[in-house]
């Protein structure tokens, strides 16, 4: 018997650092690879290349980018960075005179000519293990669709429009399409992600592209409709209150779309958000809450906060505080404002003195805990939708989450028996218990 001993792939490790859309990138960048025979190496000793994607977003985030590649470069030594950071290559050479290459973020082809060029690519027509929806670093039952890129506000904390352009928007056949294979490749929810995912289509003039038996918008409202129809979970992340936003209420009536909207706000004083040059800086935001929940009066709103912004007073704080308390808000992230270097805001007179900065970054957490205790409290008794993702062996229980959870970031609901469930199964589940940002129950 003739035995074909198949050529050894080459391996390359990877090191995904940052946000959702850098892991995204690392997906596409590694469905590619795996596509061309490439494998995947968990440990630096087995790479043949690590990669390293960067996150360049805070000075904090920058620091842990270098400390990787550094990590990388004395483990294996041959290392091609991208992501964020690729815009800083200068600075990447000059710490690492030996990386063998660096690109910025999204530029998919170079990145993989680094790779071809570190470690070739071994041809064989054995090699042909992508499964159809791409590698996925998420379980299988969940799955972040990117539907945009870049950024057409300049908030003045931020630089991810000088990191990553203007707004780029995928055609929303490519979405649904992308969409589509996920969730029949086992994906339960998906998760929609961009910089500014109500400013989706903009750049297309809201063009529409044929979908089935008729068209679809490029328009948030019309594709998450149209993703609402493929089964799975919806959720949308990082949405502005623009108008129109308004109209996506009526898809969480419906059911297709999850009752979620994670929305940074970032500050209430209008003061402050006007020195931020926030997007969508409407006076009238708490109305429409009020008006969105008497629509869908399950709806969870998620949103992050910057304390401490330079000028920002006390009254400032004060009014954030009260607006928090009049907005119910059911999850809250807050951030120390960090000066990030080319942002604009570095340049802004009164800055907060860092022990201040610290006590109202508490005052923020305390105020949102309780009020994220007692909402979770008035659940206790009642039956929700959980989705699993973690089966515990040796407790017997899991971990899921509700359709108010994102993962990663909001909270998580703990079965103490979890039966023959699996991860990715959706069960009904009676609430017994509650703490600040916990549920517990069992399986109704
Ligand atoms: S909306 Fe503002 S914070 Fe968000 S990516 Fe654009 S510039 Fe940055």
């Amino acid at each position: 018997m003739n035995v074909t001993t198949l050529p050894k792939p080459p391996r390359v490790g990877l090191v995904s650092l940052g946000c959702p859309k850098a892991l995204v990138d690392s997906e596409r960048i590694m469905t590619k690879l795996r596509a061309e025979g490439y494998a995947m190496s968990p440990d630096y000793a087995g790479a043949d290349v690590v990669l390293v994607n960067t996150c360049g977003f805070l000075d904090s985030a920058k620091a842990e980018s270098l400390e990787a590649i550094g990590e990388a470069i004395a483990e294996n030594g041959r290392v091609v960075v991208t992501g964020c950071m690729g815009k800083e290559a200068d600075l990447i050479r000059e710490r690492f005179p030996g990386v063998l290459a660096v690109t910025g973020p999204q530029q998919y082809e170079e990145v993989v000519a680094a790779v071809h060029e570190a470690a070739p690519p071994v041809p064989s027509p054995f090699v042909d293990l992508v499964p159809e929806a791409g590698l996925k670093l998420t379980p299988r039952h969940y799955s972040y669709v990117k539907i945009s890129e870049g950024c057409n506000h300049r908030c003045a904390f931020c630089i991810i429009p000088s990191l990553r352009g203007d707004l780029v928007s995928r055609r929303p056949d490519a979405i649904l399409r992308e969409a589509e294979k996920l969730v029949a490749a086992g994906t339960k929810e998906l998760l929609v992600i961009s910089q500014d995912t109500s400013a989706y289509g903009v750049d297309l003039k809201h063009a529409s592209w044929p979908w089935k038996n008729g068209q679809v918008r490029a328009h948030m409202t019309e594709l998450a409709g149209e993703l609402g129809k493929l089964g799975a979970w919806v959720r949308l992340h990082y949405v502005y209150p623009y108008p129109h936003v308004d109209r996506v209420i009526p898809l969480m009536a419906e059911g297709l779309v999850l009752p979620y909207l994670d929305i940074p706000f970032q500050h209430a004083s209008p003061k402050v958000l006007r020195a931020m040059r926030r997007p969508a800086n409407d006076a009238k935001v708490l109305q429409r809450i009020r008006e969105w929940r008497a629509q869908v009066p399950d709806l969870a709103i998620r949103s992050s906060f910057v304390v401490g912004f330079p000028g920002e007073t006390e009254e400032d704080f004060d009014y954030l505080l009260s607006w928090l308390e009049e907005a119910q808000l059911d999850r809250v992230g807050a951030f120390k404002f960090e000066p990030v270097e080319g942002a604009a805001a570095n340049a802004l007179p009164d800055p907060v003195p860092e022990d201040l900065k610290q006590e109202r970054f508490d005052r923020v957490m305390g105020l949102s805990a309780r009020i994220s205790a007692a909402k979770l409290a008035r659940k206790v008794g009642s039956t929700i939708d959980v989705l699993i993702d973690v089966i515990d062996a040796e407790s017997g229980g899991a971990t899921g989450r509700s359709k108010a959870d994102a993962p990663e970031i909001d909270g998580e609901v703990h079965l103490r028996d979890a039966g023959g469930l699996a991860p990715g199964d959706i069960v009904v589940v009676r609430v017994e218990d509650a703490d600040e940002h916990d549920l517990y129950g069992v399986p109704a």
